[in-house]
This record gives C-alpha cells, sequence and structure tokens, in this order.
C-alpha cells in the first residue's frame, strides 16, 4: 500500500523532531499514543505529517471504502430550555414564535414520505422541550416501527434523555432499558461538545454534564447497542481539552466496545452568542480528523459531515482519516445552515455523493447504520457527466 511506503519515508527522515518520531513508529507498529503524545500532535505535527500516520491508519482498517448511508432526519422542535452559547440553531421558549414545534402526526407524514425511497434510518435530533417526553418519544418509536420495521430508529442524544429520565423520575439504565424497547437501534453522536467542565460550563452550562453523556452511552452499550461520538471542535478550547474529551472517550471504548464512529464538528460562528470567536482554518479541521483517527485507536470509523465543512473540504478529508461521509441528507435538516455552513441547501443525491467518492479516488459504499454494506458501488458508473476531478494530496513532498 502506498500509504505504509509514505510512512516508511516519513520515518527514515533524519530531520523529523525525535517525538514525532516515536510517535510515527508506534503507529506503524500499531501502538496506542499517549495523552502527551496526543497533545505533541497537535501542537508540533505539521498537516502532511499527520496526513501520512492518519491515512495509514485508514487504508490498515478500509483499504479506499468510503462510506456513506440513505437516511433522512427529522427535528422535532428548535425551540429548547437549554440556551448553549455555540448554539445557532435554537430559540429560546420565549422566542417561541420564532421556532416550530412538530405534533406527532406531522413528524410520521415525514417518515410517510420516504415511503418509495430506498432510505435506511432515520434520525431524529433537536431542542429540548418538556412535552416531548418519555410518554411521546416511545409513542413516536414504535408508531414509526409499526409503520416501516425495517427503517433503523437513532434518536436522541444524552442531552435529552438526561432531561426526559429526570422528568420520569427514572435512572439512566431503565430509562433505556425502555427506549429500547419503544424502538429504539442506535444514539447519534451529539450533545458531546467539550466534556472538560472548564469549558463545558462556559458554553453549555445547563444541559448534561459529560460525565452524565458518558454514563447515558455507557447504560446504552450495556444493553447491547450501539452510538457514536462527537466533540465540538475550534472555539475556546485548547488543544488539551480536545485530547482530554477523546482520552474519555478512548476509556470509555475499552470498557464497553460500543461506539461506532467519531464525528468531529466544527465550530460555526453565524447567529449565535459566540459569533466574536473566528472560525479554525481548513488546515486546522484537517490536521483535527487526523489527530482523532490517531488518537482513537478503538474506534472504526471516523466521519464528516460534508454539508457541515463543504463537498471540497468532505473530500479532502478522505485523506486525513475520515472513512464515512454523511450522508444522503435530502432537505431535511436546519443544524448546519442554520449555524453557516457553506451548504444552505444540504441536498445531495447518492450519484452525486458516489461521485464525489469516486472522484478521490476512494470506493464508495453504501452502508446500512451498523455499517452492514448495503450497494458497493466501486464499479458504479455514472450516466451524468462527470465535474471537476480531484487527485489524491501530494502529503509527503
Ligand atoms: S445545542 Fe442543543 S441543548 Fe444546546 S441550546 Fe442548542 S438545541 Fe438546545
Amino acid at each position: 500500500m502506498n500509504s505504509a511506503n509514505d510512512l516508511t519515508i516519513l520515518i527514515s527522515d533524519k530531520n523529523l523532531d525525535p517525538q514525532l518520531k516515536t510517535i510515527a513508529l508506534k503507529v506503524q507498529a500499531s501502538e496506542r499514543i499517549s495523552f502527551d503524545e496526543g497533545v505533541a500532535l497537535y501542537e508540533k505535527g505539521e498537516l502532511a505529517y499527520l496526513g501520512v500516520l492518519a491515512n495509514f491508519i485508514r487504508e490498515q482498517r478500509h483499504g479506499n471504502k468510503t462510506y456513506f448511508n440513505r437516511n433522512f432526519h427529522i427535528e422535532p422542535t428548535n425551540l429548547c430550555v437549554y440556551d448553549c452559547k455555540f448554539c445557532s440553531y435554537s430559540r429560546l421558549i420565549k422566542q417561541r414564535s420564532e421556532g416550530w414545534e412538530l405534533t406527532m402526526e406531522e413528524m410520521l407524514n415525514i417518515v410517510r414520505k420516504y415511503d418509495d425511497q430506498p432510505v435506511t434510518e432515520v434520525h431524529i435530533v433537536g431542542g429540548v422541550l418538556p412535552q416531548y417526553d418519555m410518554a411521546f418519544y416511545t409513542e413516536l418509536f414504535r408508531k414509526i416501527h409499526e409503520h416501516r420495521p425495517e427503517l433503523h430508529v437513532k434518536a436522541l442524544t444524552p442531552v435529552e434523555y438526561h432531561y426526559i429520565f429526570k422528568k420520569a423520575k427514572v435512572d439512566y439504565a431503565t430509562g433505556m432499558r425502555l427506549m429500547k424497547e419503544a424502538g429504539l437501534e442506535s444514539m447519534p453522536g451529539g450533545g458531546a461538545e467539550i466534556f472538560h467542565p472548564e469549558i463545558r460550563e462556559q458554553i453549555a452550562k445547563d444541559k448534561c454534564t459529560g460525565e452524565q453523556w458518558l454514563q447515558i452511552h455507557e447504560e446504552w452499550h450495556r444493553l447491547g447497542q450501539r452510538s457514536n461520538a462527537t466533540i465540538l471542535y475550534g472555539h475556546i478550547e485548547q488543544f488539551w481539552h480536545r485530547v482530554d474529551h477523546m482520552e474519555q472517550l478512548r476509556q470509555l471504548q475499552d470498557k464497553t466496545g460500543g461506539f461506532q464512529t467519531f464525528i468531529p464538528l466544527k465550530f460555526r460562528n453565524q447567529d449565535n452568542q459566540m459569533s466574536h470567536i473566528k472560525e479554525v482554518s481548513v488546515i486546522e479541521d484537517l490536521r483535527n480528523y487526523a489527530i482523532s483517527r490517531i488518537y482513537l485507536d478503538n474506534f472504526d470509523h471516523i466521519k464528516a459531515y460534508w454539508a457541515m465543512i463543504s463537498r471540497s473540504t468532505a473530500q479532502l478529508a478522505l485523506n486525513f482519516g475520515v472513512d464515512d461521509i454523511d450522508g444522503t441528507l435530502d432537505d431535511t435538516t436546519k443544524i448546519y445552515s442554520m449555524a453557516g455552513a457553506e451548504e444552505q441547501n444540504p441536498a445531495m443525491s447518492t450519484a452525486e455523493l458516489v461521485e464525489l467518492i469516486k472522484q478521490v479516488g476512494r470506493h464508495p459504499v453504501e452502508r446500512d447504520t451498523l455499517y452492514n454494506v448495503v450497494t458497493d458501488y466501486s464499479n458504479y458508473q455514472p450516466e451524468e457527466k462527470p465535474g471537476a476531478r480531484f487527485y489524491k494530496l501530494p502529503v509527503l513532498n
């Protein structure tokens, strides 16, 4: 594999910083790097160096395969009892007139709209409001299953579950069991932000703590179920806060093995209370994907949301550790566009996404939520004429 050669050449570079050389040797030997080494990658690792390491790991695990799934989103409401400083999406209850609150029937109508579409997953996430309680969501999950039994229900984060279970006066273990019985099949990775209280209390102080977020995932994994994890990076946190966040995820994953995918989410500064903070560069986005791939040695997948970072950055990210691009979204989510993402109408057809992946020499594979292969598009020939071509980055000079 080219990525193995790239790594060997990099290690033989006499000018390489000794600590970075030690890390590269560890990656070559599939050994875990330490917390301090994670921080060193952020402080000293240049983009080209990080790309070689991350691409080596990515190709060792997945070769050229690049996964995507066909899903649609339901966002029950953009009103929220919380007031996270980075959130461009939610409106406080006092601004009710600016928001939406879907009824159960309206949500089921969204599900029905996809009856003749080959989607495999519904992704449900939104603001936190009292009426969306235990009774509401358990009924919703049951009704979705009654209507379309094979549709995978991936729904709500520990932010919602913590609130719902507290109101229902049930502990996390009981609450997650009741959700599973109602038809919840997996949990998305949102609400993680930055776990460390020093940062979390400044940006998201009232919602569940980092510890509670991890406890809820742990209970879910104990039921034999899978979930994802995220980080919100590029605002007031320092590099070591990012490493601390990943360290806590790595430890829980050692314990349960229940995480599938890590999804770095870039802080966007449009229309929120942190608009004065400059967004980080695309270089930093790619460095962050790469370091995530290197640090989280027990996570199978690193995912990029193309709607959040743009199509071209998503293509680049496939050389920096990312093996999964989310997804064929239609236009059912407003989370990214309201935060200032380049994609104001995040809709991409399967053919477009397949072409996007093939343009950079990777093999598109449609997966279901649990990474079972639905369709391998390696030999797919698009009917439409392809657009501009992108080539593999020469990450090593
Ligand atoms: S990030 Fe989530 S919990 Fe925080 S205000 Fe926005 S919708 Fe509410």
